[in-house]
């Protein structure tokens, strides 16, 4: 038997299981910019058709560094870094819960 529906739960159960799908997430926010190679015969030579360098910021020991990312591991990178965003907004909805049940668990000692 079912217990009468808990739509919070039923979210952060939800939530949960769908942590295991962002284990490859980085950390970090992911740049890209253009910039001229220097070869004044490459495509890039006129200042518009510029290559893209892939970078990611990070802390590492606590030093903020910038890594250059290869362009075949850019899109890959990329989604990783965005799945810490969903992690983050996961953990936030889940905490916000939590908060909401050990309020009413409060309220009703009270009583
Ligand atoms: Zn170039």
């Amino acid at each position: 038997m079912k217990s009468p529906r808990e739509p919070d739960l039923e979210l952060r159960g939800r939530l949960i299981r769908s942590l295991g799908s962002l284990r490859e997430m980085l950390p970090g926010s992911f740049v890209e910019r253009k910039r001229a190679c220097g070869r004044p015969n490459c495509h890039c030579a006129d200042g518009k058709r510029l290559h893209s360098q892939f970078q990611i910021s990070v802390l590492i020991d606590g030093k903020p560094k910038a890594l250059n990312i290869p362009a075949g591991l850019a899109e890959k990178v990329r989604q990783k870094i965005e799945m810490r965003r969903r992690f983050d907004a996961a953990a936030t909805t889940i905490c916000s819960v939590n908060l909401k049940r050990l309020i009413k668990e409060k309220e009703e000692r009270q009583v």
